[in-house]
This record gives C-alpha cells, structure tokens and sequence, in this order.
C-alpha cells in the first residue's frame, strides 16, 4: 500500500503519516518525487487497512500495490530514478556505457585496457576481481590485488569502477575499492548478499539470474531497496533457453517490460548474453534501441590470451565503433525532456 501526500501537504503532515505507519507495526518508506511526497507502507500488505490514513490531513489517497515487489516498482515511484556514479547517471537523458576485461588479470593489462575504453567512449570501466567461474579449476580472480590494479585505473582515467562481489564476507573488503558493487546472475538469488549489499550506500548493477522471471529479478532488486540502499540498476545478460548456437539468449522484451514495470534503470549485458564478439555490436544496438539505458561490454585488446570469456571480448576498436553506433541510436530513440516511461497517450504498458 502506498499513501500519496497532496501537493500542499505541510511537513508535519507527512511526519504524523509517518508516526501512524510506524504505530500500526509497519514500516515507512519515503519517497521524495517530483511533485509530491509518496510513502510506501512495508509489512504485511493484508492487514493494512487504508482507513486508517485517508482521513489524516495532508493525505491526497491511499493505493493498494498490486505488485509483489513494492518500491522497485512505477506504482510507488512514477518517475525514473537516476543512479548517479561518479559523472555517469543511470536512467538519466544519456546512456551509461560501462567496459573493460571479464577478469582484472595484470596492472599493465587492466591500465592499457582502462585507457583504450575511455578514448573510445566508456563512462565507466569494468573488471571482475573475484570470479564466479563453473569449473573450479578455472581461473577465479586475482582477488585483493585485482581490487588494487582496478583502483590505479581509476586513478589513472578518471572512469568508475564496478566489480563483483561474490559473497557476504567480501562486501567490507571490496567497498573499499569500487565505485559500484557488481551482483553476478548466480547470485541474484542470493539473499544474504542482497542484504548486505542494501546496507550499504554504494550503488549496486545487479545482474539477472539465467533462469530468473522478471518477477524473481524485481524481487531480487527489493531485497536491496527494502535494505535501505535505493541505487540499483537492472542489468539484462541473457537467460538459458533450448538454442544452443550462442551462449544464452538476449531477452530484449525484457528491457520494455522491465522499464513499464519499475522506476530503476536496466542496461544490457550483450557480452554474456550472446556468448560471442561478433553478435556483441548488433544485440548493443538492439537493446538501446529498446529502451535500454545503458550497457557493459567486455574488451580486451588481446582476445586471445584472455583468462576468460576472451571469445565474447570485443577489440579497443570495435568498441569504439559499438560506441559510435550506439550513440547514434540513443539519439533517435531517448526522449531529452519528457519523461522516458512507456504508453504516452495509450496509458501505461503492462508490467510484470
Ligand atoms: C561477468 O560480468 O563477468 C559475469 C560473470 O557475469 P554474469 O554474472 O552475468 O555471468
Ligand atoms: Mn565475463
């Protein structure tokens, strides 16, 4: 249930809501939009009774979510949010590009790649740390050091840095380090790390599971907002399906379902999601087209002696041309004033 304030709503209004939700034995959720305070009601959803707020002075209604995820979802929170990192914004007029290696592997490895991404066009620049890898006798990371090499690239560049964390115990460890926590799609379910994650201010791309709805993923983003960390970004990066000729399946329809669904950005992984350099450019090309706002892509100026993912890793130059491609598409397609929620004069779209 959320309870919208009128436009004229004084501010003791909205503090006597607040002092009512937290007597009720829920919890209060502010939201501070555009034009009028919204607060979520968080508990058990059945036995809040709207009577007991629409008569307090200030109150314009009070709306039942029919969603099961609540704060992550446009009924609570209408306009975009924007995830600020560094200079990027998510869900802002502009897309994000985000790239760099699958694994940090050397300094000199991550500083040559860090400054190839930013002459070609990336915000912000990524490299995984600890690796979630499905055979143990892969390569798993240069753990603390990576942390290290990837903040000498920040350092060098000027470009933010995402990373993954993989487990509870890693967050003290690589908040140190990142400008942005990486959750991978195996541990999207992972509810321990979603929380430990949402009691952080750090902004967190949390990736969608291989096999997880749209729903599941929704819910997985409100482990980490009911937590009390709302700067999270959706990230699409294919899912398991019976076609075996690339390494999982883009859901492109999830990036419109997605974006009527919820206020929170939702970028686009085509690295992962197709397996492969040379279907990267036109699945990037694809999702912006879709709404998305932004993406991550792996680059490495040698491929061939990537310790992982090296197929699916594009060269500096093809990047740059993804970039130029991209850009282009983005200014057909992003709205620069109005808002970017879906429906126009039709109502708004279905959402999941
Ligand atoms: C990665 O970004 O390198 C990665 C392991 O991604 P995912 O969790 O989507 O497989
Ligand atoms: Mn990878």
């Amino acid at each position: 249930m959320m309870i919208v304030m009128r436009h004229d709503a004084r501010p003791q209004d909205v503090e006597r809501v607040l002092e009512r939700v937290r007597a009720l034995g829920f919890t209060p959720h502010l939201s501070q939009g555009h034009e009028r305070v919204v607060i979520g009601v968080i508990g058990e959803a059945r036995r809040a009774d709207p009577g007991a707020f629409v008569h307090l002075p200030g109150v314009a209604r009070v709306v039942p979510i029919s969603r099961p995820y609540k704060l992550s979802s446009r009924e609570f929170h209408p306009d975009n949010s924007v995830v600020q990192v560094g200079p990027a914004g998510f869900g802002g007029e502009d897309i994000v590009i985000i790239a760099g290696p699958c694994s940090v592997e050397s300094r000199s490895q991550m500083l040559e790649i860090a400054h190839a991404v930013k002459e070609a066009g990336a915000h912000m620049l990524r490299g995984g740390a600890f690796k979630p890898r499905t055979s143990p006798y892969s390569f798993q990371g240069l753990g603390e050091e990576g942390l290290r090499y990837l903040a000498e690239a920040r350092e060098a560049t000027g470009l933010p840095v995402v990373t993954e964390v993989m487990a509870v115990d890693q967050v003290d460890l690589v908040a140190q380090y990142t400008d942005m926590f990486q959750i991978g799609a195996r541990n999207m379910q992972n509810f321990a790390l979603l929380k430990a994650v949402g009691k952080r201010q750090v902004p967190v791309l949390l990736k969608r599971g291989m096999s997880a709805t749209l729903s599941e993923f929704l819910l997985a983003a409100e482990y980490i907002l009911v937590a009390g960390n709302s700067q999270v970004v959706l990230c699409e990066r294919g899912i398991r399906t019976f076609e075996p000729s690339t390494r999982n399946t883009t859901d492109i329809n999830a990036v419109p379902v997605l974006k009527a669904s919820t206020h929170l950005p939702v970028i686009v992984d085509p690295s992962h999601s197709t397996g492969h350099w040379a279907y990267v450019t036109p699945v990037a090309r694809a999702a912006i087209a879709a709404g998305a706002d932004g993406l991550i892509i792996e680059v490495h100026p040698r491929p061939e002696e990537a310790l992982s993912d090296g197929a699916q890793s594009l060269k500096p130059e093809r990047f740059a041309q993804l970039v130029r491609e991209v850009r282009a598409i983005a200014e057909l397609v992003r709205p620069r004033t109005a808002s970017l929620v879906p429906g126009g004069n039709h109502g708004s779209a279905p959402g999941v």
